[in-house]
């Protein structure tokens, strides 16, 4: 072993992909974009272009069983890449997908992770046409990959937003990641003592939004019927402050938000206060939202002011690399991108 070996938490997850990136090179013309979007995208024939992503599910980093219910994990499996596929402004069509399980699955295991995959396939109007079967040495993986449609001057990058642009978030933030924090405190009490059941029953809306996260595929669709394009759009894995710098780094721009038009539901603003975390804090960096950032021209503004799930957060200027906040109290802080980063466990 080499003794200038770099470990890959020195790098984080997008150090690596920032790697593989810049060692890649493209060999067909129909690759119009590869690797760093929420989708490549791939010209077809016609006016339409192939949209691709893939996602993967890692139980015991993603997901824990015991109290990740199975059925949940395959209805969550598919909406993530149906989200990537709505962060490109198109509609999914078909997924493939490629499981590694071990023998601590049973069949009647199987036949509920199918049941979600199925249901999110019913809710989304796409249709499952393969994938892989492999065993494991324990765990349980499993790898969606989905395809979608758009016509190639819809398509939404990562790149386009300009200054001036308004920046809008869909929905409300930070719950999923509250959720997380209940179900694993429910965790450590049931481990504690068995007899006790856990209780979730004032938490159903943070729990339910980790466990079954749901598509903006709503959004993308009231977008087209009011004929705005948006000039960039991104979906909200790892958190709002860190799509919020993807989309200003990649655009060459920067962005501006305001802590008090961040939407936070009451209920992750009160469970956030009981867990001692900051509301806010949890809005921009908890993730597994899976809600849309997007930018719009001005222009654009009227059209969708009384979208009662738009929200404006701020907009775009021409200072690039200047990411920043302005808090209630008028502070101007820098936004940091603190998204999941599973190397650094
Ligand atoms: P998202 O949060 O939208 O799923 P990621 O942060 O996972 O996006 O990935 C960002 C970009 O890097 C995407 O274009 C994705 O396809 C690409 N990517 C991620 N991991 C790899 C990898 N191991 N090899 C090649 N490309 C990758
Ligand atoms: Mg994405």
């Amino acid at each position: 072993m080499s003794e200038n070996r770099v470990e890959i938490n020195e790098l984080g997850e997008f150090g690596l992909i920032d790697r593989i990136h810049r060692n890649t090179r493209l060999h067909n013309e129909s690759s119009l974009t590869g690797i760093g979007d929420d989708a490549a995208v791939i010209s077809a024939d016609g006016g339409d272009c192939i949209l691709l992503a893939t996602d993967m599910l890692v139980e015991g980093i993603h997901f824990d069983l015991s109290y990740f219910p199975i059925r949940h994990v395959g209805y969550k499996a598919v909406v993530v890449n149906v989200s990537d596929i709505a962060a490109m402004n198109g509609r999914p069509e078909q997924i493939t997908v490629s499981m590694a399980v071990s023998n601590r699955f049973s069949v009647a295991a199987i036949d509920e992770l199918y049941a979600g995959i199925r249901s999110a396939c019913d809710n989304y109007k796409v249709d499952l046409v393969g994938g892989d079967t492999t065993s494991s040495v324990s765990g349980l993986v499993l790898s969606v990959a989905v395809l979608g449609r758009a016509a190639r001057e819809k398509i939404t990058y990562r790149s386009g937003a300009r200054p001036t642009d308004i920046i809008c978030v869909t929905g409300d933030l930070g719950a999923a990641y509250l959720g997380l924090q209940v179900l694993e405190r429910e965790k450590q009490v049931f481990l504690s003592n068995p007899d006790m059941q856990p209780a979730l029953e004032n938490y159903e809306y943070l729990v339910g939004r980790m466990l079954r996260p749901e598509a903006r595929t709503d959004v993308v669709h009231d977008l087209g019927e009011f004929g705005i394009k948006p000039t960039s759009m991104i979906d909200i894995s790892d958190g709002l402050a860190s799509e919020l710098i993807h989309i200003g780094t990649m655009s060459d721009v920067g962005v501006r938000i305001f802590e008090d038009k961040i939407p936070v539901d009451r209920l992750t603003y009160d469970t956030a206060l009981e867990f001692h975390l900051d509301p806010v804090t949890c809005a921009l960096n908890g993730g597994e939202d899976y809600e849309l950032l997007f930018t719009i021209a001005q222009g654009d503004y009227e059209k969708i002011r009384m979208h009662p799930d738009i929200h404006f957060i701020g907009y775009i200027h021409d200072q690039k690399d200047q990411h920043i906040m302005i808090t209630k109290g008028e502070q101007t802080v820098p936004l940091k991108a603190q998204g999941w980063d599973h190397f650094r466990k």
